[in-house]
């Protein structure tokens, strides 16, 4: 199905991967058009040879919004203060906009490159928490090769859990009650599973309430202030190597942080 825009859609600030597989399904009606006029101050790529090439698909990964021409892909990266519109217009010049027969395509604030390689070559697509060739079992290989790193950095890892952002990376947490300086190499296995398991749950309802408008209604923890379980305040922190805000209870969400104690030693 693909995501009709109401009128005035404005999406988010600091796309997760939800956001960038709703601009993947609504840009649908461009492939296959030649591009009629292109223009935006990116200097990355030439702007003056985009017109009259063909849109062969569009791609994402995770935050990386592909658009694949004849020779080559152009990568968009949203960065922190990134967005995009369709068939509208900011007041502020374009980094990047594609006109078609049909529409155009708004890319404003974001990190553009030109890719020459095949995506196949660079993209692991089982990294991704939304595409069809995830892959669980790698992701829970990949967090046991870093004990010592915080589940709050984990989620954010590219590599491990393309797509997950501040606010999955929040709510994930929440859920499955772990407090996000705990060691991933302490969570007992079910845990762990449960983490990596959560992590693409949660993406695919973010995708459903984002195209709803009811993203923010859902939220359990990401810019609360009152845990809804034990109706204590949130404490609100910016930790791990990321260095991002989370939102958690000191109560019911449990943190690991030592080596359990071996009795038979
Ligand atoms: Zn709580």
């Amino acid at each position: 199905m693909i995501f009709q825009f109401p009128e005035k859609f404005n999406p988010s600030v600091m796309p997760e991967g939800p956001t960038i597989v709703i601009l993947k399904e609504a840009v649908q009606p461009f492939i296959g058009k030649e591009i009629r006029h292109a223009e935006g101050n990116t200097k990355n790529i030439d702007i003056s040879n985009l017109q009259g090439l063909k849109i062969i698909d569009f791609k994402s990964w995770g935050k990386h919004f592909l658009i694949c021409l004849p020779d080559y892909t152009i990568r968009v990266h949203f960065m922190m203060f990134g967005s995009y519109l369709i068939n509208l217009r900011k007041s502020m010049p374009p980094r990047l906009s594609l006109q078609f027969s049909n529409g155009e395509l708004n890319l404003y604030a974001c990190s553009i490159i030109r890719i020459e390689e095949s995506l196949n070559k660079i993209y692991d697509w089982s990294a991704d928490v939304m595409n069809p060739h995830w892959d669980r079992e790698k992701a829970i290989q990949k967090l046991k090769k870093h004990p010592a790193k915080l589940v709050c950095d984990a989620l954010l890892d590219q590599h491990i859990f393309s797509g997950v952002g501040n606010i999955i990376k929040n709510e994930v947490l929440f859920r499955i009650r772990i407090h996000p300086e705990s060691a991933v190499g302490l969570l007992p296995s079910a845990k762990l599973s449960e983490l990596v398991d959560e992590a693409v749950k949660y993406s695919f309802q973010f995708l459903e309430w984002k195209k709803e408008f009811t993203l923010k209604k859902h939220w359990l923890a990401h810019n609360k202030t009152i845990c809804p379980r034990d109706h204590v305040p949130f404490h609100k922190k910016k930790l791990g190597k990321t260095m991002r805000r989370s939102f958690f209870c000191p109560i019911c969400q449990k943190l690991y942080d030592s080596q359990p104690i071996n009795l038979f030693n």
